[in-house]
């Protein structure tokens, strides 16, 4: 199956979060609560965009690599919410969607060791971190210090990193 980008530039028009809005500085330490780069209902547009593509196609599966085991305090990250979100797909939509969440429970380590012993390294280096939206990536935002963190704890190299 071919790639399939689909345009969804609404939260840029929405703003108040550091990833959406220009006027909102990107942290470099941590922040008490939810961050400022938490983009509220993101996920939960991503994958009902995904569902409704899903759907138009007879696709019942759908994987992402949320992870509550790292995550920065995002609530769409969480299990519970996936599920609550697959439930109303299902629902909202008449289908039998699965919504796989094969990271879950992994650490960032667990899921380079993941990748690596799946022999898929090389496309982490398609994969985009950063807060700041750099590429290759700024090294000091909170996503580019937690995605280094787990790939020297691997003992692995980041194959992005090496692409500079
Ligand atoms: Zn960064």
């Amino acid at each position: 199956m071919p790639l399939a980008c689909l345009p969804i530039d609404t939260f840029a028009a929405l703003g108040g979060d550091a990833l959406t809005d220009d006027s909102v500085a990107v942290p470099v330490g941590e922040e008490q609560g939810l961050p400022s780069t938490f983009v509220p209902g993101r996920n939960l547009i991503f994958l009902t965009f995904a569902a409704a593509y899903a759907y138009q196609r007879n696709i019942e599966h759908l994987v992402t690599g949320v992870a509550q085991t790292d995550y920065s305090g995002y609530p769409d990250c969480r299990e519970r919410t996936i599920d609550a979100l697959q439930k109303a797909i299902r629902l909202g939509m008449e289908s039998d969607l699965h919504i796989h969440t094969p990271l879950m429970f992994l650490s960032k380590r667990e899921t380079v060791e993941l990748a690596r012993d799946l022999g898929a390294l090389h496309a982490m280096a398609l994969t985009h971190t950063c807060y700041n939206g750099r590429r290759p990536p700024c090294g000091e935002c909170a996503a580019c210090r937690l995605r280094a963190k787990g790939f020297a704890e691997a003992g692995v190299e980041d194959p992005l990193s090496s692409a500079r």
